[in-house]
């Protein structure tokens, strides 16, 4: 009796990819090839609102193969979201997310599915280098994922992102999680389960540009500490404390200066400089706060993550 073959599914998101979309399905498709004997796979692809023709191609390249999917969103919703909802979409027995540009290499989705048999739920991308990224986005990148890990409870393996490779468990579990602001590279370490690495070679983009300039890579990052963690806030109130206890520590000073010595308290200067900062920080920490509550605001509207404007094959 024939076993019932496993059924991979790899989810790509796309956003204005015309100029490597062609050779990122054939080297899905190569992939495919070479793990036929082992597991089938379908490539589901996600367009988040393209401006350009990459929809138009994924049609074409559908319509001649069952086993390529689109699911093309009414607009753009981002990256995070885009790949949750091929998460969702799927029904693969394992699941793996890569991006469109073949940054991260298709051929290892091979070895990550192999690493996987050998007992593992989920196998990460690790990045061991980077080529063709500028200094800046290196460092910013280190910065940022050690400041995060600092922040959050749960430990985010640094130098990953979303390259990575899910049973069927963790992917069911991980569609339970329906928060908005979403950080799918923390989220899934949040859901535990057997995990392991997998170090590579970050390769430079095949074509086209980031789609990550600075601003939304900032934005990025903000969001994730901040959906990630209280400890902004937490760390509020310890700054609070701290400027109690310089104040109880001033007064006392200046008591002592008042009834044991005939100096008057110096410093107009000291008191002013005092004021402004003081209010600056008063006003910093409210936007801290404010920045939460409008999370609050956007999960409670309780809107679909995105929308669906069509799908094919699926
Ligand atoms: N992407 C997306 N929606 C967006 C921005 C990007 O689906 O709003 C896709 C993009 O097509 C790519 C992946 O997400 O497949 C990662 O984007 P990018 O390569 O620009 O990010 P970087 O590697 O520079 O961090
Ligand atoms: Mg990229």
């Amino acid at each position: 009796m024939p076993l019932e073959k496993n059924l991979l599914s790899i989810v790509v998101p796309v956003y204005n990819e015309e100029e490597s979309i062609n050779e990122t399905v054939n080297r899905l498709q190569k992939l495919r090839d070479n793990l036929a004997h082992e597991i089938d796979v379908e490539l589901v692809f996600v367009d988040d609102g393209s401006k350009d023709g990459s929809l138009f191609y994924l049609r074409s390249v559908a319509e001649q193969n069952p086993n390529v999917k689109v699911i093309s969103f009414s607009r753009n919703f981002g990256h995070q979201i885009a790949i949750t909802a091929g998460i969702d979409l799927v029904e693969g027995d394992y699941v793996a997310v890569i991006d469109a540009d073949l940054q991260d290499p298709p051929e290892l989705i091979a070895d990550m599915y192999r690493m996987a048999l050998t007992g593992f739920d989920v196998v990460y991308g690790k990045r061991r280098s980077r080529a063709g990224e500028t200094i800046f986005k290196k460092a910013t990148a280190a910065t940022f994922y050690r400041l995060l890990n600092y922040m959050c409870e749960i430990d985010i393996p640094p130098d990953t992102g979303d390259f990575r490779l899910m049973s069927r468990k963790v992917v069911e579990s991980f569609k339970q999680l329906r928060e908005r602001h979403r950080f799918v590279r923390g989220m899934v370490p949040w859901l535990g389960y057997r995990a392991t690495p997998l170090e590579y070679d970050r390769a430079e983009r095949f074509a086209g540009e980031t789609k990550y300039p600075f601003r939304k890579m900032m934005a990025f990052a903000i969001n994730a500490i901040l959906s990630f963690s209280s400890k902004p806030l937490t760390m509020a109130i310890h700054f609070g404390l701290l400027t109690i206890f310089a104040g109880l520590a001033g007064g006392a000073y200046m008591l002592y200066l008042k009834f044991f010595t005939n100096t008057l308290v110096p410093g107009l200067t000291a008191v002013l400089l005092s004021i402004v900062l003081f209010s600056g920080v008063q006003i910093l920490l409210i936007g801290v706060i404010g920045e939460y509550i409008a999370r609050i605001f956007e999960e409670i509207k309780d809107r679909p993550l995105y929308l669906i404007n069509e799908t094919i094959n699926l």
